[in-house]
Order: structure tokens, then C-alpha cells, then sequence
């Protein structure tokens, strides 16, 4: 599971992986955010904002443009035409995300999706009406499906289900996971974790998991906010019920991008598991006919509600189009050999500086993102690095998140990161 890769701990070495990262060139591709001195800070945030790429700007004013130019034709009109414009995002997203293209749609935001797809896969019935969240789940998922609960009439107190690490461990394991399946397995309507963990960076076994949960008879949700254009899925192969994401953290698509869902294919002929509908997501031949009756698209897009927004989608277009450039494959091999060099020369002072990973040292089992249990030192630890130029962030109580990430991230960063941290006393 460890792969020897033969670092060294030398800037040399570090700038040595630079001239040899075939995807090096994409980093000029992004707009760096500057220190007042002029230098680029180190951004490690992408798990947080991605940073914009150089191109965006010319997709949004084209948009821009097409209004002005246009006004109302522009739907039809436009040199990318309005009304269809978020099908020019649905091919990227399903090669990023594992999907057919007719089981992936971009719209709303994030925690509106997963509860526009809860009103559709949160089916309670008697005895089975829990729900499955793991124990650090990201607030707001937990908020969402708490409420979803309140909703249907029941009390999260016994009604919301978490399964938690070991005692003494930080990461969930998969038979733990699969045991609380079997034993309350017929209790369980819906299971609903994240791909990746916004707070330790564990990825998770997502196509066993649903295997799991799918031989128990619950229905299986992701949250990818982290998993999303930072690790391969498969989630078509994984038979994943359904997935939502937003598109702001590794996917670049700027503050509050346009979000999008992922609805398995065996869903999308059956009527009755459409949970609510809008316009946007009737029969495309009929919908200016504006008939009384509801028309579901058989595809994702039948989840639509509203017309899309299209300055995001642009925004996120011009990012989708750089991914399609780079190839998940590529980003994910330099992802894992970045985060094991990070991991490598952290681990020469972890222990002096009181430092503990949170993130599992299996590749396999994360992302791009290393989280940092830090000592009793770690606010001060956390504000060198901030003086240094370092964006990354803070969760309270103590964990320092730090995401290196392929597209414009370079190990000389990783190596200057390490030694601003190796420079602290404890
Ligand atoms: C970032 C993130 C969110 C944010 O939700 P929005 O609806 O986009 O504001 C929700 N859940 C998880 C797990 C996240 O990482």
C-alpha cells in the first residue's frame, strides 16, 4: 500500500519533480493570488476555492456580451445558446464523475441538491425510516438531513444514524461501516456519506459501501464536495443511487458555482422517485407549451427545476474544459505522489513539533487534502504559516487542512510549506 518513491529531503530534489511533472505547464493556466511583495502566496486551499483559471473571464463576458448583444434571443441565439447550456457542462461531468452523460445534470447549489434528492431517495416506511451519516459529516449535510427527518415526522435524537472511528483512530473503516449495516441494515432508508471527508481527507470505499448498503436494502447517497475533480469515481460502476457536489472547491468553478447531481440510470425510468418538479426539467418538446401536466425528462435533467444560471456554468465550463485537457488519471497520479512527499517530509517532524495526521497514509484512502492534528501550539503554528505567505486553513479545535493540489500546485511549495513548520519550536 506504500510506495517507495525515493525522495529526498533537498530543495533540489523538490524542484527536480517540478522540471519532471508532465502536467507543470497547467499552473500558469491560473490566476495566483499575490502578497503584497509581489511573490504568489502558497495556496493550499483548493479544497476550499479553487483558484480561477485565466480563461474563465472570456467565457463569462462572452455571455456577457450575448446579453448585451441579444437581450431574450440569446436563449436560442446566443453563439452558446442559453436554453441548452447546461448540456455543454454534461459530458465533462460524467468523464470527471464515472457517469453516462444521461445520469448527470449541473444545477442549484450543493445543500439544495441533496435535499431536492432526499425528497426523491428518503422514502421512509415503517421500521426503515434512519438515516446513515458518518460521525464528522460536514454541518450542513447533517443539518439537511436532520431536517429532512423533522420533515417526514421523526426525531433525529434515535432517527439519525452515525457510524465513528475506533477509539484512539480518526478515520472510519470500511467493516465498520458494513457492520452497522448488517445490524441495523433493515432499519436504515437511506445511507448518506461523503466521498471524501472534509475534515480528515479520508476517501471512502464508495462502491463497496453501496454494495453493503444495497444488500441491506437502503438506498445510497454521496456528498463529492471533496471527492469531486480531486479522486477517480466510478459511481455509474459503484451503483451509487445518487450523488450531489458543488463546483467551487477542486472543480475551480468560482465562488458559489453552479452545483450538480448524479441520479444512477436504474432511477431514471421510474416516475415515482422524481421527488419535486419544475419546469426546467419537463419534456423539452413541449415545455413552452407550458401543458398543466408534468413531463419528466427521463434523464437527470428531469431533476431540473429552474432555467440555468448561466454565468456559473460558463465560469465552470472554462474549468471543466481544463480538466478534460489534463485527464483525471494524470491529476490523480501526481495527486498521490504529491500528497506522499508532503506526508514523507512531515513525517520527519511531526513528532517534534507534536503534529499527528488525521489523513489515512494509504493513497488509496485519500485525496489531495492532508489534514494536521496540531499540538497545543497549533493556533501559533497555523499563523507562521499564514506570515509565510501559506493559505490553508484552520478547523477548530486544532486541525490545520492543506491541500496541494496537481493542476497548480509544485512540490518546491510543499517543500517551502514543510519548512516554515520545521522552523517552529513547539
Ligand atoms: C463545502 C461543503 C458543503 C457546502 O454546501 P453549499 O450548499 O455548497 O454551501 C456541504 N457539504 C460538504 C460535505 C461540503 O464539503
Amino acid at each position: 500500500m506504500q510506495i517507495n518513491y525515493g525522495f529526498e529531503p533537498t530543495p533540489s530534489f523538490a524542484r527536480q519533480l517540478d522540471r519532471h511533472d508532465s502536467l507543470r505547464a497547467f499552473r500558469e493556466r491560473f490566476h495566483i493570488p499575490l502578497q503584497s511583495n509581489g511573490d504568489p502566496y502558497i495556496y493550499f486551499c483548493g479544497n476550499s476555492l479553487g483558484l480561477q483559471p485565466k480563461t474563465t473571464k472570456a467565457y463569462v463576458e462572452a455571455e456577457l456580451e450575448d446579453w448585451a448583444r441579444l437581450g431574450v434571443e440569446g436563449h436560442l441565439h446566443a453563439r452558446s445558446p442559453w436554453m441548452p447550456y447546461h448540456e455543454f457542462l454534461t459530458e465533462p461531468l460524467a468523464r470527471i464523475t464515472g457517469a453516462l452523460p444521461a445520469e448527470v445534470v449541473a444545477m442549484n447549489a450543493l445543500t439544495v441538491n441533496l435535499h431536492l434528492l432526499m425528497a426523491g431517495f428518503y422514502r421512509p416506511e415503517g421500521a426503515r425510516h434512519k438515516i446513515l451519516i458518518e460521525s464528522d459529516a460536514f454541518p450542513s449535510d447533517r443539518y439537511a438531513v436532520a431536517s429532512q427527518l423533522r420533515m417526514k415526522g421523526y426525531d433525529p435524537e434515535t432517527a439519525l444514524l452515525t457510524v465513528s472511528p475506533r477509539s484512539g483512530e480518526h478515520t472510519l473503516r470500511t467493516e465498520d461501516i458494513e457492520q452497522v449495516l448488517e445490524a441495523q441494515g433493515a432499519e436504515i432508508a437511506l445511507v448518506l456519506l461523503g466521498g471524501v471527508n472534509y475534515y480528515t481527507g479520508q476517501a471512502f470505499e464508495m462502491g463497496r459501501i453501496a454494495a453493503a448498503a444495497h444488500s441491506q436494502g437502503c438506498m445510497v447517497g454521496y456528498d463529492l464536495a471533496h471527492a469531486v475533480g480531486n479522486i477517480p469515481l466510478y459511481l455509474h460502476e459503484w451503483g451509487a443511487d445518487f450523488a450531489a457536489w458543488c463546483s467551487y472547491k477542486y472543480l475551480n468553478g468560482g465562488p458559489g458555482a453552479v452545483g450538480g447531481v448524479f441520479i444512477h440510470e436504474k432511477h431514471l425510468s421510474d416516475p415515482d422517485r422524481m421527488g419535486l418538479a419544475g419546469w426546467w426539467g419537463h419534456n423539452k418538446a413541449t415545455r413552452f407549451q407550458m401543458p398543466p401536466e408534468f413531463d419528466p425528462i427521463p434523464t437527470a435533467e428531469g431533476w431540473q427545476m429552474s432555467n440555468a444560471p448561466v454565468l456559473s456554468m460558463a465560469a465552470l465550463r472554462a474549468s471543466l474544459a481544463i480538466f478534460d485537457e489534463a485527464g483525471m488519471e494524470a491529476l490523480r497520479q501526481k495527486s498521490e505522489i504529491m500528497s506522499a512527499y508532503f506526508l514523507w517530509l512531515i513525517a520527519q517532524h511531526s513528532e517534534r513539533l507534536g503534529i499527528r495526521v488525521l489523513t489515512p497514509a494509504d493513497p488509496a484512502a485519500r485525496g489531495c487534502q492532508i489534514s494536521l492534528l496540531a499540538g497545543p501550539g497549533g493556533r501559533r503554528l497555523f499563523e507562521s504559516l499564514t506570515r509565510e505567505g501559506v493559505i490553508c486553513d484552520w478547523r477548530e479545535p486544532n486541525v490545520i487542512r492543506v491541500a496541494p493540489t496537481p493542476l497548480y500546485n509544485t512540490y518546491e511549495e510543499i517543500w517551502r510549506f514543510v519548512q516554515v513548520l520545521a522552523a517552529q519550536t513547539r
